[in-house]
């Protein structure tokens, strides 16, 4: 009897299956021009934090330093996120990758990451924009919107503009992708740095949102800020939002809630293709500005 009940409780256990948490792994390092630490840390609290993820941080060799002894593991994970300004991976690491993107696996590429490995066309197709280290019109278009459509723009010129620091109105341009659903389509985003005039293979993509920015020559446009690329079986989300400055207390970019939100909401489905999360109170509207100052989501609209 004892043995039958046994079995029995084994035969119940195996059939409830626990929620697992989408193992992540964090490429980061070497960028002069963030604190890729501290952004870091916060993109790894934000994603612990809503108990979907569990969060590993990877840190390149220091600039300068060789390239060779940094080995991910990418089989181990459902999620790769790059918060990374260095040199370009070594090509056993690439291929590990483009294998790991092509059979399903997801990415994120976070703000500065659209600048680094200019010259690993399987990551700038990944990508679908990307701005400086050299880009112009021999990687690939403009891309903005105008006129209530996409425009690309072959026209030659650089890539990459930004102006000082600015909170910004994020505009949805797909309300129906699992990302972006349900969410307020106007929104105000928090002091950041905002990119434009990105350019790059822009193949597969779905563009997601736009934010208003006027470059150098004076000429404004709405440039995209959240985008996906589908590659082989592979997903990828792509925000531009998020700056982290040199200074502990320079991640404020990353605290607003429009940006963790939709951080969340391209994770999940860059390494599932779907999105089960609620659309939470605290997302910014078009006239309230919305920070999660301890990158936590608010628990009950009460408690607040
Ligand atoms: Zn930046």
């Amino acid at each position: 009897m004892k043995k039958t009940l046994l079995i029995l409780f084994a035969l119940l256990c195996s059939l409830v299956t626990f929620p697992q948490k989408i193992k992540t792994m964090i490429i980061t390092g070497q960028d002069g021009s963030h604190w890729w630490k501290g952004g870091s840390e916060a993109i790894k609290m934000i994603l612990d934090n809503s108990n979907l993820f569990s969060v590993d941080i990877l840190t390149t060799p220091a600039r300068g330093e060789s390239m060779e002894s940094y080995r991910p593991d990418f089989r181990k994970y459902n999620l790769v996120v790059f918060n990374y300004g260095g040199e370009t991976l070594v090509e056993a690491v690439r291929k590990d990758f483009e294998q790991f993107v092509a059979n399903g696996g997801g990415v994120v590429i976070i703000h500065s990451s659209i600048i680094p490995m200019e010259n690993w066309p399987e990551y700038n197709m990944m990508a679908g924009l990307g701005a400086w280290n050299g880009r112009n019109e021999k990687d690939g278009p403009y891309v903005y919107w105008k006129n209530d459509r996409w425009v690309y723009d072959y026209s030659p010129g650089w890539a990459g503009y930004h102006g000082l620091q600015h909170p910004f109105t994020v505009v949805h341009r797909d309300t129906l992708h699992p990302i972006t659903r349900g969410l307020p389509p106007v929104w105000e985003h928090f002091k950041d740095e905002l990119y434009a005039r990105l350019r790059g293979p822009a193949m597969n993509m779905t563009m997601l949102a736009t934010a208003y920015e006027t470059a150098s020559d004076g000429v404004g446009r709405d440039e995209p800020v959240l985008w996906t690329v589908n590659y082989g079986k592979g997903r990828v989300f792509v925000s531009v939002l998020g700056h982290a400055g040199n200074d502990p207390e320079l991640r404020y970019s990353m605290e607003c809630a429009g940006f963790q939100v939709t951080l969340l909401r391209g994770s999940e489905w860059a390494a599932t293709g779907k999105v089960t999360q609620d659309v939470p109170y605290d997302f910014p509207s078009k006239d309230i500005i919305s920070l999660r100052r301890s990158f936590t989501p608010p628990k009950l609209r009460m408690e607040n």
